[in-house]
């Protein structure tokens, strides 16, 4: 069995690693190259602390407030389809987030173009968690210094991309850049002869696993849900179970071979 932890939060040092350590187990943890070269967050966190505040009671009002910044963005650089369009596009549950969630979700994490994400997730981010951002990423994810501390003690890192990307949307320059520059925040926490990468959202295409294959990266990991067959499976796609699938959350495990 393997534990992995995904972001590099903060809680996965404070909590996760003293348990990990009193076990004895090792844990394999990625981290994004932005967080920890710019002390910036990520996207993709942003809008969970946004729709976290946000909460159920108040999911009407965020989803008002998207509209209204796609109403105002739409037109002047960039051009995408209609609230409607993108809403009937977008909107499908799935078995975590309801159909509301799952279009804020998908507007700001891989649809829109990418600055237009930016603009509207920052506005979003401004309004509903008023502290700076560098704060708010030193007490969400955790620092070299610590990241050095576990690697001492046997914990492994892995490559988690640079800024987050859906690496499968990217062209190929753009995906290679991601790859490299996550590979270079990580000097000294990862060898790069022999690596391991956890893809961001678990998105992969044919050229990232070319790429990444012939850069040294021996071991990748999906967002797959089902059991790992050593034997049977690319090392390069190694699927995971989810927290999610297990209670107090849901018995979904129970229905996974
Ligand atoms: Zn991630």
């Amino acid at each position: 069995m393997l534990l992995t932890f995904d972001d590099g939060y903060i809680d996965h040092y404070i909590n996760v690693f003293p348990v990990l350590m009193e076990n004895s187990i090792s844990g394999l943890f990625s981290v994004s190259g932005k967080v920890l070269a710019e002390s910036k967050p990520l996207n993709v966190n942003k809008i969970h602390y946004v729709l976290a505040e946000a909460g159920e009671h108040r999911k009407q009002e965020l989803l008002s407030k998207v509209y209204k910044l796609l109403d105002y963005y739409r037109g002047t650089e960039f051009d995408y389809p209609s609230n409607e369009e993108l809403y009937a596009k977008l909107a499908v549950a799935n078995r975590f987030d309801d159909k509301d969630i799952i279009f804020i979700k998908r507007i700001l994490q891989a649809e829109l173009p990418e600055r237009a994400r930016d603009l509207i997730t920052d506005d979003l981010f401004r309004e509903y968690i008023p502290i700076p951002e560098s704060t708010f990423s030193r007490e969400l994810y955790m620092n070299f210094d610590q990241m050095k501390l576990m690697k001492k003690s046997g914990m492994h890192f892995a490559v988690h991309g640079y800024e987050h990307y859906w690496l499968e949307k990217l062209n190929d320059q753009e995906m290679q850049k991601d790859i490299t520059m996550s590979l270079d925040v990580l000097e000294g926490i990862i060898d790069r002869e022999r690596w391991t990468m956890v893809y961001p959202y678990g998105s992969y295409s044919r050229e990232v696993l070319s790429y990444i294959a012939d850069n040294g990266c021996n071991l990748g990991f999906t967002t797959a849900v089902r059991f790992a067959d050593i034997q049977a499976d690319a090392p390069l796609l190694l699927p995971r179970l989810d927290t999610n699938d297990f209670p107090p959350k849901s018995d979904n495990y129970l229905k996974i071979t």
